[in-house]
């Protein structure tokens, strides 16, 4: 018996179940060569643990094989604000998803330079794996402006949308193409990197919001202060 065999036979039948479940609907995908990949993009000004549940949520739910996190170089929405180096964001978010060997990290936008925009994004990423259903994961707030993203039709064919709850948020799905969008409610985490920031130039704590690695990064960096 194996490791992975021995373990689910310590685990309760329904967990068992789904396990189960979740493996032979990889093998399907697998087998059909659709592969799922998830997409967090974000400032990630800093990474926090709002940003990990939800894509992990999402991970699960739409049985994804990965999830690729990508940090902006410039938020089109967010141009003109002042942002901290995109090498320190880069690497706070590498930090943060080291322990999860199913997250990972790609620079695309932040070698593209410039405004990053979710179409452009994409489309290098489709280019560069044609093969992959891609699941672009986005919260509650940025969805509601989704239609003004730049190319927001073509977006919807390059990838399924995936609006994550987030506190403060109440989702309506008005307008956005039913096909193509999809709604999850997330454990609430009110986290925000905004709240992280204004804390740290407050001298408050943001242990446990961030992952430890991250608060140890900033204080080594003497970040946002
Ligand atoms: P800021 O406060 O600077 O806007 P942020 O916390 O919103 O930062 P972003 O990097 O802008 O972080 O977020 C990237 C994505 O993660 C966005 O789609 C955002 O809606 C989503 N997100 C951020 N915080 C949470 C949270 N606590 N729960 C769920 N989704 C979140
Ligand atoms: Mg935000």
């Amino acid at each position: 018996m194996s490791t992975s065999e021995r373990a689910r036979e310590l685990l309760a039948p329904d967990v068992r179940d789904r396990r189960r479940n979740q493996e032979s609907e990889k093998r399907r995908q697998r087998s059909q060569g659709q592969r799922r990949i998830g997409v967090m993009g974000g400032t990630f000004d800093p990474i926090h643990h709002g940003h990990l549940v939800a894509a992990s949520e999402v991970m699960d739910r739409f049985n994804l094989e990965q999830v690729v996190f990508v940090p902006a170089a410039t938020q089109p929405f967010k141009a003109g604000r002042e942002v901290a180096p995109a090498e320190h964001r880069y690497l706070m978010t590498v930090i943060a998803t080291a322990s999860n060997n199913r997250f990972t990290v790609s620079r695309v936008d932040i070698d593209r330079g410039g405004l990053s925009y979710t179409y452009e994004t994409l489309r290098q990423l489709h280019e560069e794996d044609p093969e992959v259903e891609w699941y672009f994961i986005t919260g509650a707030d940025a969805l509601e402006s989704i239609l003004e993203w730049k190319n927001a039709p073509e977006l919807f064919e390059l990838a399924h949308i995936i609006g994550v709850t987030r506190p403060g948020h109440v989702l309506g799905k008005a307008e956005l193409p039913a096909d193509s969008v999809s709604l999850l409610e997330i454990p609430a985490l009110a986290i925000s990197s905004s709240d992280c920031r204004e804390r740290i130039r407050t001298g408050k704590p943001i242990w446990y919001l961030v992952p430890d690695g991250v608060v140890q990064y900033i204080e080594k960096y003497g970040l946002y202060r």
